[in-house]
């Protein structure tokens, strides 16, 4: 669970009704301030939040093999009594107690937890949990271990199916079983059924409260399941019923005016294009002037796979508002990105008459101030820009269009920021993340979504290689000669994580040592997120025009950078990066018409870091990758709910619950369909729940 959870976001939580559930901690009885502080590093602040926090396993304890029983290459749990200790010091610090029961003899062994010669004594009873081996001997080497104190606690821990639960320095598994039983305890007679009973009969759903219980003390194999499907189920109609709820809110709005249905400045827009639209695109388009001409805000999302030309959708839609009387303004994650769109866009928007200002964080104090001027007054009919856009002194005279690119890597507050710029403006969401479908019915089930499921034509192929790195010297080898055979190159260096400093250092050095050992004379650029941004557009800039001819980049490239005519991608480490990184790092080539090369340096020696890469190396298809992704890793953070604006799902899995929230969300059109205020009694408690996970969101019904 991650600990950068905070709560100051919520509405603050209010004790309801018959629930306990939003008591503190410390409520509870035997936990006083420092183990409270304990448990908020782990994000475990409230007694709700204790019996939501779910074990990662269970182990039977009702029956622990007896030390002749266990099977040596098994994993297994045992208990004994400690009848001798040893250590042994040179080298790694190994601990070794000697455990036995009425059967039999075991050697369990730790490795460099010294404190442990402090801890465990000879008398003392033990359960170990751990790999089995026999070496003369039966040996264990101890994952996880209890120390039973024989007393009436021990009932807690032993003669039964005892939870595991994710656990921290000096919160071990036995506390947090502890605490946790001692939550279940407070609340017993206490936790409020929320579900119709008719929703429950129809899911065969377990009561509420006895379903925390065997959640976490499940009384037989099965239960616990039975106890999280039950919990997940109520996560996955609380979710739908304020989608539901938020989408009609949002159907309710009117943004107060209307654009003539005047498409001029598009087809001239639509003239100045060195291309033909693909039919995809004018689709898109089509159902984008639609939108806008309704009386509602458009809030649309457009996906399409890396390359297939979503930029200009988004230009052509700001041509339709500025053509309107509107302005319009596009965000890009990235300050390259937002000049690269300043750059292309320009050319095309101002000959119509269009007037475009780049909006970053940089720049002087005077620039920005004349920038800002001209967006209030209207001067400037399209902003284009970073976050640098949702800083407070940027106003706009009549913003009636938020494009946001790459949405994913904006938080929703940001796009909301944007949004309250303009008065309920028109919403354009751009992404090339490929969803299925039962998620993108979830995340973004009050979207509108356009699908640009067509590549502009003229592309040429990619050839992907995964090379190991001893084939590094040879693989730059051949990229020096492609180089001087007038080829330009990405080098995109190792991924470091949560560093930008040191994520620019290793940047430095690799450019330098490939200057110095590699491409001698040719001049190798230098792009991190450290530089300064003129510095930045310079070189950026310079590698357009083809007088750099070897980029050395940070991961910042991996978004939307456009430069055709580069066919070469070198990614050092490419273990290190996720598949849909890896793909959108890839989609910076073979832009043009001529073939194009990635090579993947890295050392996979796992079997999924290999069947990663060869995902990449066998398909182009954003789609199949992304499924994989999923497969491989689970929703994650791209289809987190959070970053969607979403309760966090604690017990719920968004893929392997599919069935169940479609289930749930049949329950949630049905309860909202037949009473569309909640005002049922019964659904009381439902309807708290949806207003405390989607606060404000929703308000026009918890208003009513
Ligand atoms: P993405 O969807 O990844 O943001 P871009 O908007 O950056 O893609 O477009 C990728 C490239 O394709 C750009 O160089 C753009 O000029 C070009 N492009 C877009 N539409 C077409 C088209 N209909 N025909 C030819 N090239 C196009
Ligand atoms: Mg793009």
């Amino acid at each position: 669970m991650s600990s950068t959870r905070t709560r100051t976001a919520a509405p603050a939580p209010r004790r309801t009704r018959g629930s306990n559930l939003s008591a503190p901690a410390q409520f509870i009885k035997g936990v006083g301030p420092a183990r409270a502080q304990q448990l908020a590093r782990l994000g475990l602040h409230t007694v709700g939040d204790l019996l939501y926090h779910r074990p990662h396993r269970y182990e039977d304890r009702s029956h622990l093999a007896s030390i002749n029983a266990l099977i040596p290459g098994e994993k297994a749990t045992t208990l004994g009594t400690v009848v001798a200790v040893s250590e042994r010091r040179h080298g790694v610090y190994q601990f070794h107690a000697a455990l036995s029961d009425t059967t039999g003899v075991l050697q369990a062994t730790w490795f460099g937890q010294r404190y442990l010669r402090k801890m465990i004594r000879r008398g003392m009873r033990l359960i170990v949990h751990g790999k089995v081996e026999r070496v003369g001997g039966l040996r264990m080497t101890v994952e996880e271990f209890e120390v039973l104190t024989g007393d009436e606690e021990d009932r807690l821990h032993t003669g039964r199916i005892v939870p595991i639960h994710p656990a921290t320095e000096g919160l071990s598994p036995r506390v947090l079983r502890t605490v946790i039983a001692a939550a279940l305890t407070s609340v017993a007679s206490d936790v409020p059924e929320i579900l119709p009973d008719g929703i429950r009969r129809r899911h065969a759903l377990m009561d509420r409260a006895a379903a925390f219980h065997a959640l976490h003390f499940p009384p037989t194999w099965g239960e616990e399941e039975r106890a999280r499907r039950r919990l997940a189920f109520d996560e996955l109609l609380i979710l739908q019923m304020g989608l539901l709820l938020r989408k009609r809110v949002f159907e309710a709005i009117d943004k107060g005016f209307r654009y003539a249905p005047t498409t001029t400045l598009l087809t001239r827009f639509e003239g100045t294009l060195p291309y033909a639209l693909t039919a995809a695109q004018q689709r898109v388009i089509q159902e984008i002037a639609d939108d806008l001409q309704r009386g509602r805000p458009m809030h649309r999302l457009l996906q399409g796979d890396v390359g297939s030309g979503k930029t200009v959708v988004a230009a052509a839609a700001m041509a339709l508002c500025v053509g309107g009387g509107y302005q319009g303004a596009l965000m890009a994650p990235t300050e390259i990105l937002a000049e690269q769109h300043y750059l292309t866009l320009r050319p095309l928007m101002e000959p119509l008459g269009i007037r475009l200002a780049l909006v970053t964080g940089g720049g002087r104090q005077r620039d920005r101030e004349a920038i800002r001027d001209d967006l209030r007054t209207g001067t400037t009919n399209v902003a284009i820009g970073t976050h640098a856009l949702i800083e407070e002194g940027v106003m706009f005279h009549r913003l009636g269009l938020v494009v946001v690119d790459e949405q994913h890597k904006f938080g929703v507050a940001q796009r909301a920021t944007l949004r309250q710029k303009g008065f309920h403006p028109d919403v354009l969401v751009m992404t090339a993340t490929p969803i299925p479908r039962t998620l993108s019915m979830t995340l973004y089930g009050d979207l509108d979504v356009s699908i640009l499921d067509e590549m502009p034509p003229g592309r040429g192929v990619i050839k992907t290689y995964v090379r190991g790195p001893e084939k590094r010297p040879e693989v730059y080898v051949w990229v020096n000669e492609k180089v001087r055979g007038g080829h330009q190159a990405y080098i995109v260096c190792p991924l470091i994580e949560d560093s930008e400093k040191l994520q620019a250092e290793a940047a430095v050095t690799l450019a330098g040592r490939l200057q110095r050992e590699v491409f001698g004379e040719i001049p190798v650029g230098l792009i991190h997120g450290r530089l300064r941004p003129d510095k930045k557009d310079a070189t950026m800039e310079r590698f357009r025009l083809g007088e750099i001819k070897v980029l050395v980049a940070t991961p910042v490239i991996e978004v939307g950078i456009d430069v055709p005519q580069a066919t070469i991608m070198v990614i050092e480490d490419a273990d290190r990066f996720g598949l849909a990184q890896l793909h959108q790092l890839r989609g910076r080539i073979g832009r043009g018409s001529e073939t194009s090369y990635c090579v993947l340096l890295a050392d996979a020696t796992t079997d999924a870091g290999r069947s990663r890469l060869q995902t990449i190396e066998k398909t182009r298809d954003g789609f199949v990758i992304a499924q994989r992704d999923l497969e491989l890793r689970g929703p994650g953070e791209f289809f987190g709910t959070r970053q969607h604006g979403l309760p966090d799902l604690k017990v719920a899995d968004l893929i392997a619950d599919a069935r169940l929230l479609e289930q749930a969300r049949a329950e949630a059109q049905h309860l909202l369909g037949d009473d569309p205020e909640l005002r049922r009694s019964e659904l009381s408690g439902l309807r708290e729940e949806v207003t405390r996970a989607f606060g404000r969101q929703t308000e026009a019904v918890s208003a009513g």
